[in-house]
């Protein structure tokens, strides 16, 4: 690859091409999809892929890969081998490890891969003394340049624990929201409050529309079960859950989801203020 290629944004009206392809486990950028098994593959439009990685019983580490300079980066490894593995098959360079907060199943696997890559390690520079040795400690508004043209953008996104952060990639556009934002649910507010949680959810909300959401647990059944129960009548909602059910019948992930479909599905995402938002967590925690 050499010269300049000019970066053409293909805008689809088909939503269908912003959704995963669940053949090749990759998500469709820019209405394509680029399979971890094929060989390097390039193109003048910009070539960004994700790709979840499945860990320990429900976790996901997220791959992305940028084809055009050959680098890549994974969000939250808790497990060395399926990271190494899904690296194999993408080729391609490993030049970050993002934690997006400290609970072992985010970063058990983040030294051990620094090791053996030279990656960099980044996290939130407020939790620096419970997160493995961190290269970029890193603050709210801080960008993290990655690849050719991409970067990853640092929100503080604080209530499953107070030092939590996620990263938005503009470029996908992609979210790595960790424990923050589950599809049709919300991570558990550990340490903080359901005020620090609905101020997270504000500013994802904010996001494109169209950002796919890379949260860090496959937990969208369960949450599917719970967000019937307190908006049974949503139609949308309704027919995301007959997906979920058949995705996962099928070994697939429901993962990443939009987050126009969250917007119209998930309870906390929808609650219009902190107490309404701690109420529903209160009731998913007995449910
Ligand atoms: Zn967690």
């Amino acid at each position: 690859m050499s010269g300049s290629f000019s970066i053409r944004r293909i805008r689809f009206t088909n939503p269908i091409c912003h959704r995963p392809c669940y053949r090749h486990g990759f998500a469709h950028v820019y209405g394509l999809c680029i399979s971890a098994a094929s060989q390097p593959w390039y193109t003048n439009t910009m070539t960004l892929a994700l790709h979840p990685v499945p860990m320990r019983t429900d976790n996901y580490a997220w791959l992305v890969s940028d084809t055009e300079s050959d680098l890549r980066a994974i969000i939250d490894p808790c497990e060395e081998q399926p990271a190494l593995e899904a690296l194999r098959q993408s080729g391609g360079h490993l030049a970050l490890i993002l934690l997006t907060h400290h609970h072992d199943d985010h970063i058990a696997a983040a030294a051990a891969l620094r090791e053996r890559t030279g990656a960099l390690i980044a996290g939130a520079a407020a939790d620096a003394d419970r997160l493995p040795r961190l290269d970029h400690a890193l603050h709210e508004g801080d960008r993290l340049p990655f690849g050719t043209l991409a970067e990853f953008q640092v929100i503080n996104t604080p209530g499953h624990t107070r030092g939590h952060i996620s990263y938005f990639m503009p470029q996908g556009p992609f979210l790595f929201c960790g424990d923050t934002l589950f599809s049709l649910g919300c991570g558990r507010l550990f340490e903080g409050t359901p005020e620090d949680m609905f101020k997270s959810l504000r500013k994802i909300a904010t996001l494109p529309a169209d950002t796919l959401i890379a949260c860090g647990h496959e937990y969208t059944s369960a949450n599917a079960r719970f967000a019937l129960h307190v908006d049974p009548d949503n139609a949308v909602l309704q027919r995301r859950t007959a997906d979920v059910t058949r995705m996962r019948a099928s070994g697939q992930p429901s993962l990443p989801v939009t987050l126009a479909q969250e917007l119209a599905t998930n309870p906390f995402l929808r609650a219009s203020n902190p107490h309404a938002l701690g109420e529903l967590r209160q009731m998913k925690d007995r449910f």
